[in-house]
């Protein structure tokens, strides 16, 4: 273990020879990627590149067929390697998935008091905390089905943070919203970038992706296909596959 921790030590992520299959379809071919320490990456690609089994993976919500993923110094892969990750890695989906008949303030102290063990006065403290950071504090004691989906999603991120998680992994986090609602979701995911949060974010979301990213990612058809820096990614793509994409995509 303390080897272990030693070698994982500098990375946030490394990701070695990834390969995933679902049945005969391979899905993660020989993905390699490394996640630094506060790092901001943006995943993006054409939809069924894989960007989202890759971030599953990192959760371990998917199993990896053969590779190695390293998060903060533990292997994946072990039984108890799932709950060491699920405590240090948050994950934010399209769909905010809040229970419908608890309060906000419940749906974020759950949680905290059944996985960490807070009392219900520091599981509150830390809630209201949390909605203070994605600006809708006032919005505590009011259910899911009151609020709107840019709303609702930062209910979604303030929860993931209750469980003060290291890393924050979000899987199209703006794709499910109102056009409208985009950017203040954004806005609260960059206030998170700038406070050093280490983060993989897949979106096609490309101004937030400049104002934010410190790498970008590029997937077609289970790999990666280019990585770069915004600047080099937009400004000069290295592959064919990846400018007609960054073309398609500023279209819209
Ligand atoms: P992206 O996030 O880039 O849109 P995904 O990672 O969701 O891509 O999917 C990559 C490919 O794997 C797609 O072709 C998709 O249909 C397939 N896939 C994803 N999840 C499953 C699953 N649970 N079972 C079978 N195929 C899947």
């Amino acid at each position: 273990m303390a080897e272990q921790r030693a070698g994982g030590g500098v990375n946030a992520i490394q990701i070695k020879g990834l390969n995933k299959w679902y049945d005969s379809y391979h899905a993660l071919r020989d993905v390699e990627l490394t996640v630094a320490h506060g790092e901001r990456v943006v995943v993006c690609g054409p939809s069924g590149s894989g960007k989202s089994t890759l971030i599953r993976c990192v959760n371990s919500l998917e199993t990896h067929d053969s590779g190695t993923i390293n998060v903060d110094g533990t292997m994946l892969g072990g039984k108890a390697s799932i709950e060491a990750i699920r405590a240090e890695v948050g994950m934010v989906f399209q769909q905010f998935n809040l229970f419908p008949h608890l309060t906000i303030l419940q749906n974020l102290t759950l949680g905290p008091m059944k996985a960490r063990g807070l009392s219900r006065h520091n599981a509150e403290a830390r809630a209201m905390k949390y909605l203070e950071r994605v600006r809708i504090p006032e919005q505590a004691h009011k259910k899911p089905g009151a609020l709107s989906g840019g709303q609702q999603q930062r209910v979604a991120i303030a929860r993931s943070l209750c469980m003060e998680p290291k890393i924050m992994l979000f899987d199209e986090p703006t794709s499910a919203l109102d056009p409208e609602m985009i950017a203040e979701v954004l806005d609260v995911i960059v206030d998170l970038a700038e406070s050093g949060m280490t983060m993989i974010v897949v979106t096609h979301e490309m101004g937030f992706a400049r104002r934010a990213a410190d790498k970008m990612v590029f997937m077609d058809h289970g790999a990666i296909v280019e990585t770069g820096t915004p600047e080099e990614f937009f400004e000069a793509p290295k592959t064919e596959r990846c400018r007609s994409f960054i073309n398609q995509i500023l279209k819209h």
